[in-house]
């Protein structure tokens, strides 16, 4: 039998084969590059996404401008009629502040919310509790044990439902802002069971 022949490359193949391996080279690094820049946009572009906090000053900023009795400086106390508060908070703060309706435990924008800073009322500016002041609760709403002032709320006997609890309202225009019970941690012992959606918060600035 004839040996096998050798194969030897030939030249022009050889040239030809350098060129393809520097084109694929290229290629993998335009892919490369490529695919860097696809992740570099896109971390700009979720760079660009409103933040939990941004949402909420817009939501504050809006909520005020359609509301010509809210105040943060203001303290006199309010008295308006049914009909105008339904004309200046939005449907949902109407609904509780107003109505005394209770958000769904676990829903609401602050029962887990830990900045530092300042709640007010979202109906009327009212200054009511301070960061410091709240804990974590597992009951599903923001919790507090102490207001920022004695008068920042009033209180009244609430018999519905077939119980007897003590209802919390705002000190200035009377929102329902929810209930107070004797079970919260020290030093007041009290548990400030506070609706999410009456309540603004506003950050300390640094
Ligand atoms: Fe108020």
């Amino acid at each position: 039998m004839l040996a096998a022949k050798k194969k030897v490359a030939h030249p022009h193949f050889l040239w030809y084969s350098k060129l393809e391996w520097y084109v694929k080279r290229s290629f993998s690094g335009m892919a490369f590059l490529s695919f860097f820049l696809m992740i570099a946009l896109s971390a700009c572009n979720e760079a660009q996404l409103p933040t939990k906090t941004a949402i909420r000053k817009t939501m504050t900023k809006q909520h005020q401008s359609a509301n010509p009795y809210y105040s943060r400086t203001d303290t006199t106390r309010l008295n308006l009629s049914d009909a105008v508060w339904k004309q200046v908070l939005s449907p949902a703060v109407y609904d509780v502040a107003r109505h005394g309706s209770t958000e769904q435990a676990f829903t609401g924008k602050y029962w887990d919310y830990e900045g530092k800073g300042t709640y007010f009322c979202a109906a009327c500016g009212n200054m009511l509790f301070r960061s410091d002041a709240k804990f974590a609760s597992t009951c599903g709403w923001p919790s507090f044990f102490e207001t920022v002032r004695p008068n920042s709320v009033l209180y009244r006997k609430d018999l519905s439902f077939g119980m007897e609890r003590t209802e919390v309202v705002c000190g200035r225009c009377k929102a329902h802002l929810g209930h107070v019970f004797d079970d919260g941690p020290l030093p007041t012992g009290k548990r400030f069971c506070m609706n999410s959606i009456v309540l603004e918060f506003e950050p300390d600035k640094s």
